[in-house]
């Protein structure tokens, strides 16, 4: 059997481009190492923030409206909850990144969102407590999207449109030539397509090492908490926020979707080995996060119930790595989302879908290309 696509990795950007794929008619396979939405990699823990005001970068937000768009389709396809619009609010001095930037994005694109003071945030968000000198601001469409949800609803969309999927099946490695691109498995079998997406998350670097792309593996830590005000932190009342705080790093926090509250820093600088990631956290990590709740949502700050160890693939300008493979155009490559591609999914399954049936992906891809950091562009002043 010969496919049109192979599709490396069905975690989060997999299991969307082998949806889109399959839905284009397709013929895919997709090998995935794990089992179904799975919790060895970057795709798990519940939650994840879905917003548009992009502090990040404000490019971003014509992909975050089409993801947006993306995944109440896929909702509505697979009768799924995918999506909850709790607000966002992003807190900090008026100078800081993350405020300034997600203002930065808001006014370019004339985003809804509001700014308020301290006070002001005191009255209508009385579960955190602002400096006197911080300031939010709120997105109404921002929220969570449920990644183990996500995952399955795309690898469900892909089986329906026809697309094989392979499960405790590890790729050992890729060749491509004249006739297409093959790829070994673990136990020496070859499969062969006319194309291949490579989106393997952590391991990405093992699956394309010739692209010596400066990635980088680092663990992050989810902690879910048992709150102590259980209505003050419900969806209904309670939006998911960012605080950023004397130089520090962000800690970012969801309201009680029934399993506690979900808080954590974005980015530790702890490096990780994918094959051998510390999933034991210290007393030190808990405290650490609690400490910070206690001063920012004091009632989230109670008995901490779990913790979920989970891994960035870091870029060092920190976007992504999306297009064709430089050096073999057979093969689309998704990778290095440095911490915060999960709400993207669906729009980079629609893109890398695109790009393996050699068609326009819809949006620039200059910000996301794999030879960037190999060759940088010289702006033209400066030759
Ligand atoms: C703690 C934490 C919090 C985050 N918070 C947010 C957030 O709030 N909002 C947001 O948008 N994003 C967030 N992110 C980032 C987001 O979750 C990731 O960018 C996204 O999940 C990456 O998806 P992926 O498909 O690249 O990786 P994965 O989902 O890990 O998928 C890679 C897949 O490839 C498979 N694979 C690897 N090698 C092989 C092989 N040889 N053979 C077969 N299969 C293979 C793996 O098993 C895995 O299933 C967060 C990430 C973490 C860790």
């Amino acid at each position: 059997m010969r496919y049109d696509a192979i599709v490396l990795g069905l975690g989060g950007m997999g299991s969307a481009v082998a949806a889109h794929a399959a839905q284009r008619g397709m013929r895919v396979l997709g090998l995935e190492r794990f089992g179904p939405a799975h919790a060895h990699g970057s795709s798990h823990g519940r939650t994840r923030i879905i917003r548009q005001a992009y502090f990040e970068s404000p490019d971003y937000v014509p992909l975050l409206r089409r993801a947006y768009a993306l995944w109440d389709a896929l909702a509505a396809r697979t009768g799924t909850v995918l999506r909850a619009q709790t607000g966002g609010l992003f807190v900090g001095r008026p100078e800081t990144p993350v405020v300034a930037g997600t203002l930065a994005s808001a006014l370019r694109w004339q985003l809804a969102h509001e700014v308020y003071d301290a006070g002001e945030l005191r009255r209508r968000y009385p579960m955190v407590t602002p400096r006197d000198d911080e300031i939010g601001v709120y997105e109404a469409i921002a929220g969570a999207v449920f990644p183990e949800a996500g995952v399955q609803a795309h690898l469900d969309v892909a089986a329906d449109a026809g697309a094989e999927l392979r499960f405790g099946a590890p790729a050992a490695g890729w060749d491509a030539g004249e006739g297409g691109v093959h790829v070994t498995l673990a136990d020496g079998a070859r499969v062969e397509a006319e194309r291949l997406a490579i989106c393997a998350g952590p391991w990405f670097s093992r699956l394309a090492p010739e692209l010596e792309l400066p990635l980088k593996v680092e663990r992050n830590v989810q902690f879910f908490f048992a709150p102590l005000d259980r209505d003050a932190l419900s969806p209904e009342r309670m939006p998911i926020y960012g605080l950023q705080r004397d130089g520090g790093r962000l800690l970012y926090g969801f309201p009680d979707f029934g399993e506690g509250v979900k808080a954590a820093f974005h980015g530790s600088g702890v490096e990780a080995d994918p094959d051998a990631l510390d999933r034991s956290v210290s007393e030190n990590e808990i405290a650490e996060v609690r400490d910070a709740l206690a001063e920012f949502v004091p009632a989230a700050a109670g008995a901490f119930l779990r913790a979920a160890p989970c891994m960035y693939t870091n870029t060092p300008d920190e976007h992504f790595v999306i297009g064709l493979h430089p050096q073999v155009p057979q093969v689309a490559i998704a990778g290095g989302f440095s911490g915060h591609g999960y709400k993207f999914t669906p729009v980079v399954g629609e893109i890398v879908a695109a790009l393996l049936a050699g068609d326009d992906p819809g949006f620039p891809l200059a910000l996301f290309s794999p030879t960037r950091f190999t060759n940088p562009s010289v702006p033209a002043d400066s030759a």
